[in-house]
């Protein structure tokens, strides 16, 4: 099963995709952690896309498209995959269904939806642990020793592009490059809308009933 993951930054698509990677059996690929991964290496494509995460923008096309071709064409990609942050553009969803025409394009699109409102206050309590990635929220998911990661004891921190005016910068970016996916991703009949509102176990109960087993 090829499954895209659609909505807004911080609506809860990395942690749903992580789920279902476990549930399907299929892996988990977010653009978000590859750059995260190549800035933390110091790379040269962690370099540039740096620049841009910081600032609340997308990284550009050129830099993006061929880095997810190659991965879904890796053989641990064949019985299917979720991309999770890709697409993220009109240009880069139409890649994706080219690259994939042979095959007859993703099988859906989940659109975890949930109100802007919502977004800031989940997004500027979110904080991640940079050691091994796991995510909390300083009132919904808290350490259980404050500022320590559960997992591996490191400490954790607010990612960059969680501050307020980057949230909202993000935002503005997402209504005007990414939401139209969810249009195109319906007229081919795809998609499926999910109330990203609800407590986690529901957001994910709902998305595999309207998936299927
Ligand atoms: P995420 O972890 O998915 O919220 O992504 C963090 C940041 O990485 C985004 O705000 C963008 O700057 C960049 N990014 C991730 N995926 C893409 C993509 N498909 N196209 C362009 N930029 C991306």
């Amino acid at each position: 099963m090829k499954i895209i993951m659609l909505g807004a930054p911080g609506a809860g698509k990395g942690t749903q995709a992580k789920m279902l990677s476990e549930k399907y059996d299929i892996p988990h690929i977010s653009t978000g952690d590859i750059f995260r991964g190549n800035i933390k290496a110091g790379t040269e494509l962690g370099r540039k896309a740096k620049e841009y995460m910081d600032a609340g923008a997308l990284v550009p096309d050129e830099l993006t498209v061929d880095l997810v071709m190659d991965r879904i064409g890796q053989s641990d990609c064949e019985k299917g995959y979720i991309l999770d942050g890709f697409p993220r553009t009109m240009n880069q969803a139409q890649k994706l269904s080219e690259a994939l025409a042979a095959a007859g394009d993703i099988d859906v699109a989940v659109n975890v939806d949930v109100p802007d409102e919502a977004i800031v206050e989940r997004m500027s309590g979110r904080r991640v642990c940079p050691s091994c990635g796991a995510s909390y929220h300083v009132v919904n998911i808290p350490t259980k020793k404050p500022g320590i990661c559960d997992r591996c004891g490191a400490s954790v921190i607010q990612r960059e592009d969680d501050r307020a005016e980057t949230v909202l910068k993000r935002l503005s970016v997402y209504h005007e490059q990414t939401q139209p996916l969810i249009d195109y991703y319906k007229e081919m009949g795809r998609e499926v809308d999910i109330d990203g509102t609800q407590p986690m176990e529901s957001v994910f109960a709902e998305i595999v009933r309207k998936l299927g087993d």
